[in-house]
């Protein structure tokens, strides 16, 4: 049976080493800020949002929301970038995404300062990331890797498989595995022979988006298994991985919920701190 990541206890303790930061930050009068922009009233979006302000109360952040209608035109959305874009109270700003479709997510992502984009979806900061110069790290991938080192699991020399090639998840993943010197394999929908591939890997990670497509069959013994997904099946929230199954074989396992999920907002708090720390000059 696998070692059960715990996603609770390492987003917990990532928050802690936050707030600790902040309080030291705003003793030299430094508070760090985020605005979250929230357009239309997707219900799953309003959670994450809530979400997102709540972890920044308690790590002793300021933040901001700015609930737009659904008919919110670009003009308006982008004069709202903007205008946060030249306050200096504000270090991270974050569009939730996704946007009605009227809206062009590329030209918004792109309107956010690249110093202020916590979120690390902008040109700029992909590039970055890609050449490994980076100040943000996107907050999924980014809570893979501390939840991998907090299990003192290294990608050096593994093989990795990532299944899923979105610019928020598969692709980042893919490059971070890689900075730790992983050999790399990102697998997508037209990928033959997905599960030989999988087969293969000593850590797989899932960021499919389809319930319980990773089965024990596509698993090597003694892999580290990290599932990204979160699908509702039968009203129940849950991954990609068939997790009963697959925890039998692997060496590590992150569970849906209680894994991966918990650490993207630990992420955005570290993200939203260093930009307050750049902003004001000081060292990380
Ligand atoms: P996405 O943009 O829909 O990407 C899904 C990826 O899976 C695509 O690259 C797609 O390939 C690939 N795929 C689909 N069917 C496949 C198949 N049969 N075989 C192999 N690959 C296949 O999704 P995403 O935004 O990356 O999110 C993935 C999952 O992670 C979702 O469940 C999402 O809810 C979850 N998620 C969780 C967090 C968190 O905090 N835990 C954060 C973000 C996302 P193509 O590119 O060829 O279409």
């Amino acid at each position: 049976m696998a070692t059960i990541i715990d996603g609770k206890l390492v987003s917990a303790k990532v928050r802690q080493e936050v707030a600790q930061q902040t309080a030291v930050l705003k003793e030299r009068g430094v508070t760090p800020g985020l605005a979250v922009i929230i357009v239309g009233d997707d219900p799953a979006s309003r959670v994450y949002v809530n979400n997102k302000k709540k972890a920044c109360a308690d790590v002793g952040f300021y933040s901001e929301e700015y609930a737009m209608p659904a008919d919110t035109t670009m003009d308006q959305l982008l004069e709202v970038i903007d205008m946060l874009n030249e306050r200096p109270d504000i270090d991270g700003i974050l569009c939730q995404l996704p946007l009605p479709k009227h809206l062009d997510e590329k030209v918004v992502i792109d309107r956010i300062d690249s110093t202020k984009d916590v979120d690390a979806f902008s040109p700029v900061n992909v590039g970055k990331i890609m050449i490994g110069d980076y100040d943000f790290l996107p907050c999924t991938p980014a809570g893979v890797m501390e939840l991998l080192a907090h299990y003192g699991i290294s990608a050096e020399g593994k093989r990795c498989v990532v299944i899923g090639r979105s610019n928020i998840v598969g692709k980042p993943m893919g490059m971070l595995l890689l900075h730790q010197n992983g050999t790399v394999t990102i697998c997508h929908s037209r990928t033959k022979e997905l599960a030989e591939i999988c087969r293969s890997a000593d850590i797989l990670v899932a960021a499919v988006g389809r319930a319980n497509f990773v089965t024990a069959d596509m698993v090597k013994d003694g892999a580290v298994v990290i599932d990204v997904g979160m699908n509702r099946l039968n009203g129940k929230l849950c991954g990609d991985v068939q997790f009963d199954t697959v925890s039998q074989k692997a060496s590590y396992i992150t569970p849906v919920p209680g894994g991966v999920g918990p650490m993207t907002i630990g992420m955005l708090m570290k993200n939203t701190l260093k930009a307050a720390k750049l902003h004001h000059g000081i060292e990380d």
